[in-house]
């Protein structure tokens, strides 16, 4: 018997079942139970929420000022937050995640309205000097509705990353949440609606993502499509906007390297560099997967993360573990299959977290776990794993640092650790990441910082103002007056 009643798709201010009549079962990762269901959606439910939030941005939410669009959004943050604890145990039952991580996400989604509520009204095009007798005004526009296709890893922050500066921007949204973890988007969208947002302006349909995602992904209807996800999806989707032309925001993931400097605070890097992977499980697009070591400390290093991994406890998210479930037991069996094949390739298993008596034997674990004498070339140390599994390797000088955090097709974040602030700014030039942070490392975090990749880690930026303006397009307008 699920645990939740079966959860609907939200279309045009309505509570859904899919065109179809058929459902798919959302399960509990932390034992494989049953939580509720979903709705199967495909093409005729993305029709539906296309032609509702056309008729949104045509009508009373294309209306609106961008003030009262701040504040519709500021009260959904009020909402949000007034309804945090409800949500974070959403969060953590649906994706596994341990509790504390959960009430930080749900903390961090109201944040991205609030954000991009203030952020609303600030928003404003230029004029430019042209000839001589006349006026050019270059409006900031948005571009109407707009596609948000979001994986399962943070559904409640990727929403409102996604969605908050849309909706701040003017567009009407249909969204695809994940079908692993989509609770949390239906119960935020509900509460945009309560919050005063018009009928039709957010719409949140659920669904496979070869069905409902193809179908949003290459719909005629999208003026512009924002994805996060894994990089093969990535160009699929890519491909489906294309026949109509359809802008793409991509941010698919990355192999985030961490630099450590004989020089580094090491009482200050250790315990990020573990968190850095152990946050969610190592399911998220900035973890920082490897840790790149001065050879002259790489053993005293190890040695200290080593001791770290070991008192990690793995286990149900609601019972405060440190590290929670995988997503499902197929992202569990992929990552235990990478670990396999990287220890066959030599690789040396250094330590790896203890799970929790109450874990149940149903769950989908993959303790954290830490690897040594890894081939910088190996898939290991080359693919986003997306479990709790770090790399530690060794380097000479700060042209091999260099070499080996560039050596991969990802480019999405990246942490130097030293004393030597000239040498740090020299590494933050030098690598290939949309954010280079320095004695610090926020996986994910900062929503006031632009974030997004290079290379295969994606193009466009979500977070900050940039955000905002992602979601706008330009038009001119030229007035010839004498
Ligand atoms: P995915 O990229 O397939 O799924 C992400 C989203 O895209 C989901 O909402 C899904 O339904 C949708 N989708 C899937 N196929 C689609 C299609 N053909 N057209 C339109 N939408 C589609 O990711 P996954 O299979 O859930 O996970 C596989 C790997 O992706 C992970 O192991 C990880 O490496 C990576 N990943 C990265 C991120 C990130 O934040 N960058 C998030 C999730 C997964």
């Amino acid at each position: 018997m699920p645990l939740l009643p079966a959860r609907l798709n939200l279309i045009d201010g309505r509570d859904l079942p899919a065109a179809s009549g058929l459902t798919l079962p959302v399960i509990d990762p932390a034992d494989a139970s049953a939580l509720t269901t979903l709705p199967r959606s495909d093409a005729r439910d993305i029709d539906a929420a296309v032609a509702a939030a056309r008729s949104a941005f045509a009508g009373a939410w294309g209306r609106t000022t961008a003030t009262e669009r701040g504040r519709v959004l500021m009260r959904l943050s009020a909402a949000i937050t007034a309804q945090a604890e409800a949500l974070s145990e959403l969060e953590c039952r649906d994706t596994g995640k341990p509790i504390a991580q959960a009430r930080a996400d749900i903390a961090a989604c109201a944040r991205y309205f609030e954000f991009y509520a203030g952020a609303a009204d600030k928003l404003h095009g230029e004029t430019v000097p042209y000839a001589a007798g006349s006026t050019v005004l270059v409006l900031r526009v948005p571009f109407g509705v707009t596609g948000h296709i979001i994986p399962w890893n943070y559904p409640a922050q990727i929403f409102g990353r996604s969605v908050g500066g849309a909706l701040a921007a003017g567009n009407a949204c249909v969204v695809k949440p994940a079908e692993d973890a989509c609770l949390t988007p239906l119960r935020i969208a509900r509460l945009a609606l309560d919050a005063g947002l018009p009928a039709g302006a957010l719409n949140v349909v659920c669904g496979l993502g070869a069905e409902a995602g193809a179908a949003l992904a290459g719909h005629p209807g999208i003026a512009h499509l924002s994805f996060t996800g894994s990089p093969a999806t990535g160009t699929a989707v890519t491909q489906a906007a294309a026949v109509h032309h359809v802008p793409v925001t991509l941010e698919l993931g990355g192999k985030s390297p961490q630099i450590v400097f004989a020089d580094a605070d090491l009482d200050a890097a250790l315990p990020v560099l573990v968190n850095a992977i152990v946050q969610n499980a190592g399911q998220t697009c900035a973890a920082g997967s490897r840790v790149l070591v001065e050879r002259s400390v790489h053993d005293r290093v190890l040695a200290l993360l080593a001791e770290r991994f070991s008192a990690l406890r793995t286990g149900p998210g609601l019972a405060g573990a440190d590290c929670g479930p995988l997503i499902n037991a197929r992202q569990r069996d992929r990552v235990a299959a990478m670990v396999e094949r990287a220890v066959g390739d030599g690789a040396r298993v250094v330590a790896q977290s203890r799970l929790l008596p109450e874990a149940a034997a149903t769950g989908c674990w993959f303790p954290p776990l830490l690897l040594a004498d890894v081939d910088p070339a190996a898939p290991i140390a080359q693919e986003e794993v997306f479990g709790p599994v770090l790399c530690v390797l060794p380097f000479d000088d700060e042209a091999h640092a260099v070499a080996l955090a560039n050596g991969t097709p990802y480019g999405l974040t990246a942490a130097v650790w030293t004393r030597d602030g000239s040498r740090a700014l020299r590494l933050a030039h030098a690598i290939e990441a949309g954010q280079v942070f320095i004695n610090n490392y926020g996986a994910g975090g900062g929503i006031e910082l632009p974030f997004g990749g290079m290379k295969h880690s994606g193009h466009g930026r979500e977070k900050a103002f940039e955000g905002l303006r992602s979601f706008t397009t330009l038009k001119t307008v030229a007035i010839a007056h004498g």
